[in-house]
């Protein structure tokens, strides 16, 4: 996509620092750097958000974050890991061409996420679980 920044690094016609690639996967720091470490593992051809992904982008990717987030580990030591990503505004998706967060944590490092739990009777999950099932079920779906 012409306007879209990820895209402009994957081609490399912005710059970035690059940690990964392979034939779906670019991997480089994020700019923004919450904490020393804070990598994105992004789609080389693009996709918007999880929806629009390939099986085998999926995979690569989830390959590629796992490898990376072990590198991670070892270069930095961080007392947590948090594996993150947005789909649409309202998840705080920001850049529109899908990627993974991988952010080292330390204990008091300001990142929050605030978890409203509603704790529902086990009714509400049988149906909620029950509407995903059934499109799962259906060819084409899931
Ligand atoms: P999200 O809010 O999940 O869509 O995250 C988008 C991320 O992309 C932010 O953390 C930005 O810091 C990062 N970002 C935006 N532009 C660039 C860029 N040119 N190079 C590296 N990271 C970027
Ligand atoms: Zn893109």
């Amino acid at each position: 996509m012409t306007d879209c920044v990820f895209c402009k690094i994957v081609a490399g016609q912005i710059p970035s620092t690059r940690v990964y690639e392979d034939d779906d996967v670019l991997a480089f720091m994020d700019i923004g750097q919450v904490n020393p470490g804070h990598v994105l593992v992004a789609a080389k051809r693009h996709a918007p958000d999880v929806y629009a992904l390939e099986d085998a982008q999926a995979a690569a990717i989830a390959r590629a974050q796992v490898r990376i987030a072990r590198a991670i580990r070892d270069a930095f030591q961080p007392a947590g890991l948090s594996v993150y990503q947005a789909n649409g505004k309202p998840a705080g998706q920001t850049v529109f061409h899908y990627h993974v967060h991988l952010v080292p944590r330390q204990d008091g490092d300001g990142m929050h996420l605030t978890w409203p739990v509603k704790n529902p009777p086990r009714e509400h999950l049988e149906e909620c679980a029950g509407r995903i099932r059934e499109r799962l079920a259906t060819p084409g779906q899931g």
